[in-house]
């Protein structure tokens, strides 16, 4: 198969579909790959890498758009893409179309088929190519916390760690899942006394059992996110309730109430925010300041760190994508229910149920 990689075109989108390791995989395995000319320049990746993968450099997305058979991004298409996707392509991507009117007209209007990696599924529970930029998020929760409490950013001065003779600070995570544990086990890498919260008595058992006395894992209730909360240093929202808004679980009154300088990083902010002072942030701007409490709200968290998240998102699609181009799109989603899964749209239908009816189309 002929896959192509352009450049992702998404303001400050450093991220690209494939890393040159991917790039090796596909031409090892009988096929050719297109790379946009400079596509991975800004995380370290040149033309000379993915040219010594075996990728053919082109000039430019049309090129890539008209001649590739599957299309591998990060982002999701952008109007100017969308207009050169062509029926009978495949296009593997995130596309977050339920609340994307737009975008998913303009994918309907190409004819493409269009594979969704946020809805790709796996035989363990959980969404296997989100989960890796959840990883990252939880991982940065931590960096990103420990920094906005040097004095300089507003913090309260708190080492995480602390020092001999000295207590570490105190981190509260609320909500144990993959963004949860990655923030805890990093928590607790540099020292720091950390405190999980989650609704799920089974999610709480996995997570003792991993840490130990270590981590402290205890059921999430009203109370309990508010006597921990007024203690806390750093508080890492981390909750997910698939489908759903994020639930408001810190009140403006409790952050009124919060130590001075504390700091709240909310990474459930894209489905909304799970403290109720939170609003969405950039990387060029990050926090702002309620009540003497810092908040960090990125949106896109994993877009600062994008050479690594690129290696991971490969990583994730890798086995996904050379399926599609081993077996062919058709014989591929007909023997694996994990990749139909991901189907979102094809030759002019929505092919996934919740993408449907949240945008009232027939499915
Ligand atoms: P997940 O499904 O793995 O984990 C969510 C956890 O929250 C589950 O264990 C669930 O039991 C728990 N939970 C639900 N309600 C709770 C409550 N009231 N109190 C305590 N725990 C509760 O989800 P995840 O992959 O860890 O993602 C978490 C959030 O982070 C999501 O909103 C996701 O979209 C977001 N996220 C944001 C970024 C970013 O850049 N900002 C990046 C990746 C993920």
């Amino acid at each position: 198969m002929l896959i192509g990689v352009p450049k992702e075109i998404k303001n400050h989108e450093y991220r690209i579909g494939l890393t040159p390791a991917g790039v090796k995989e596909f031409v090892q395995q009988g096929h050719s790959v297109l790379v946009e000319k400079d596509g991975g320049l800004a995380i370290g990746f040149d033309d000379a890498q993915y040219q010594s993968a075996g990728a053919e450099i082109v000039a430019t997305a049309d090129e890539i758009f008209a001649r590739a058979e599957m299309v591998i991004k990060v982002k999701e298409p952008q109007p100017e893409e969308c207009r050169k996707l062509r029926p009978g392509q495949l296009l593997f991507t995130y596309l977050h179309l339920a609340p994307d009117p737009e975008q998913t007209r303009l994918l309907l209007d190409s004819g493409t088929t269009a594979i969704a990696y946020e809805t790709v599924t796996s035989d363990g529970a959980g969404l296997p190519l989100l989960a890796p930029m959840s990883e990252v998020a939880g991982r940065m929760a931590i960096q990103a916390g420990a920094h906005n409490l040097e004095k300089a950013q507003g913090g309260n001065g708190m080492l995480l760690g602390g020092v001999p003779g000295v207590e570490p600070a105190r981190v509260l995570v609320i909500g144990g899942g993959v963004v949860g544990i990655n923030a805890a086990r990093m928590a607790m890498g540099l020292g720091a006394d950390v405190t999980i919260l989650d609704k799920s008595l089974d999610r709480l058992k996995e997570l003792d059992m991993i840490f130990g006395g270590r981590l402290k894992c205890i059921y999430s209730t009203a109370d309990a996110i508010e006597r921990h909360a007024l203690e806390a240093d750093l508080v890492v929202g981390a909750v997910l309730i698939p489908g759903a808004a994020a639930p408001k679980l810190i009140s403006r009154d409790l952050v009124s109430r919060m130590k001075p300088g504390s700091v709240l990083v909310d990474v459930a902010i894209d489905q909304g925010g799970c403290f109720e002072t939170s609003r969405a942030t950039t990387h060029q701007d990050p926090t702002y300041v309620v009540d003497g409490v810092v908040h960090y709200c990125v949106a896109n968290m994993p877009g600062g760190v994008a050479r690594t998240s690129t290696m991971a998102l490969t990583n994730a699609t890798l086995p996904y994508a050379l399926k599609l181009a081993n077996l062919g799109v058709e014989a591929a989603l007909e023997r694996d229910v994990h990749l139909r899964n991901g189907l979102n749209v094809h030759a002019g239908m929505i092919t996934c149920e919740a993408v449907a009816e949240a945008l009232d189309y027939d499915y």
